[in-house]
């Protein structure tokens, strides 16, 4: 039996075929990311913010502290990643160190590190990530290094990860590097410190300041924790 169909007839087909692709491939792409993010809430994250408080960092020619903008670019990967459905803790949400001056007490800077380093184990912190900025004296130093545990291989894979994703902003690729912060060599910690550029040199510095940028960077920050928390999950 042959069925002669009109053109309405075969338009209307045609239609009806193309909202139920749409339709099925929309759903398959919502429950895909509703997958995703259900198995990405069961990660907690720290990221901290360096410096703070008593402790301003490094700073440029103008007196703009390091520690204001770790802060800056830490509160906007928290927001970036929690929109993803990672759990998040924050080593500090404002203007504050993590371990106050005490008379005849020495070591502050020792006690403050550990505080954040405490932080990440109490709240069984996958990894943590401490953030930071540069100062050199060649002022023509500029750019935006990972550096991570050389003890650690989920370390360094996070640090490559993060460091392909800040590469992308920068005028030429750098590659992550072995470092020996305290931050990241605590064992049982994972850890990545991630120094966003140079205050000591005048045009990165100007950048850092800019909310724009800071944006940017924050972006390719939460970008290499996803791709690395990505293929954490497919991989349990
Ligand atoms: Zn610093």
């Amino acid at each position: 039996m042959v069925i002669i169909l009109s053109k309405p007839m075969v338009r209307l087909i045609l239609f009806i075929t193309a909202v139920v692709c749409v339709g099925m491939s929309c759903l398959g792409w919502y429950f895909q990311s509703h997958r995703t993010q259900g198995s990405l809430s069961r990660l907690t994250l720290l990221i901290d913010p360096g410096h703070g408080g008593v402790d301003g960092g490094t700073q440029d020619s103008y007196g703009n502290l390091e520690k204001n903008i770790n802060l800056a670019i830490g509160l906007k990967v928290r927001e970036q990643l929690k929109a993803s459905g990672l759990q998040i803790v924050m080593t500090r949400e404002k203007d504050t160190d993590l371990a106050p001056f005490r008379s005849g007490q020495r070591g502050r800077h020792r006690r403050d590190l550990m505080a954040r380093i405490e932080k990440a184990r109490s709240n069984h912190c996958l990894f943590l990530v401490s953030i930071h900025c540069d100062a050199s004296v060649e002022t023509k130093r500029r750019g935006a290094f990972v550096f991570y545990n050389y003890l650690s291989s989920e370390s360094k894979e996070l640090a490559l990860a993060i460091q392909e994703e800040l590469n992308v902003l920068q005028q030429r690729p750098f590659k992550a590097a072995p470092g020996k912060y305290l931050i990241i060599r605590e064992p049982g910690v994972t850890g990545v410190l991630i120094e966003v550029g140079f205050l000591s040199n005048p045009e990165e510095a100007a950048l850092l300041q800019q909310e724009e940028y800071q944006s940017k960077l924050a972006l390719a920050i939460s970008r290499g924790i996803l791709h690395y928390c990505r293929r954490f999950v497919t991989q349990k």
